[in-house]
């Protein structure tokens, strides 16, 4: 018999939600059509909430062991620093975590699927939520691996992303506009001078 919670997504989103629920012995499954986790780095920074989350989980100082702390962010243009923001101490006397972390969204999701794998837990990948009606108390789905299952649960987590399925099924509008401007990030190993602000901190 199936579990009645299906997970659908193993971004960070599910992959939470699935450590949650199993550290509360409750049984799930967790499906993404992907072959595996994100290869990218994309999401760089962790904010405070994350990591009071990550407290209450017991693993925030591996977190932290694993990323950069943020202190400043400057802003170059031909060289000259046209602006600093500082985030070391942004939340001050608000958080126990009061600063940015960067750590990479593939790092980060490798990390939080080895959490589940010491729980015994798999994500099923190559799965794909296809479609999904009420049905009863729960819910009635068709899921595609090898080939396709249908399959009941009571509870299904819609954690599929900006395009997600689940929210597309239910008919649940997802306002907002894309930005007019585009915005690249890139994985770069890089080289060249260090330079030093007025007060002789290093910065690249
Ligand atoms: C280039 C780039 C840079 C970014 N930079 C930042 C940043 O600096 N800071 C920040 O906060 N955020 C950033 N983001 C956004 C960040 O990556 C997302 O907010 C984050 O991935 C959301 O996590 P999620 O788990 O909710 O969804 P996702 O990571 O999108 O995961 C959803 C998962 O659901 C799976 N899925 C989708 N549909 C189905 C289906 N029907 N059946 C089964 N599986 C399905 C997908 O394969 C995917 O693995 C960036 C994103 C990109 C692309």
């Amino acid at each position: 018999m199936n579990p009645q919670i299906l997970i659908v997504g193993a971004g960070p989103t599910g992959l939470v939600m699935a450590y949650n629920l199993a550290r509360h012995s409750i049984p799930f499954r967790i499906i993404d059509k992907s072959d595996g986790p994100g290869q990218a780095s994309r999401a760089m920074a962790i904010l405070p909430r994350t990591l009071e989350f990550y407290q209450q989980f017991g693993f925030a100082d591996e977190v932290i062991d694993r990323g950069i702390k943020m202190e400043d962010v400057y802003v170059r243009v031909k060289n000259k620093i046209k602006a600093k923001v500082h985030l070391g101490s942004l939340g001050e006397g608000l958080s126990p975590f009061p600063f940015i972390l960067t750590f990479p969204q593939d790092d980060h999701e490798q990390f939080l699927l080895g959490k589940l794998k010491n729980l015994g837990i798999e994500v099923e990948w190559k799965t794909e939520l296809l479609s999904l009606a009420e049905h009863g108390e729960g819910v009635k789905t068709l899921l595609k691996a090898q080939q396709e299952e249908t399959a009941y649960f009571k509870y299904i987590c819609g954690c599929d992303g900006a395009h997600s399925t689940v929210r597309k099924q239910l008919k649940i509008e997802f306002k907002g506009e894309k930005y007019k401007q585009h915005f690249y990030v890139m994985d770069v190993h890089g080289s060249g001078e260090v330079m030093k602000d007025q007060k002789n901190q290093y910065f690249i």
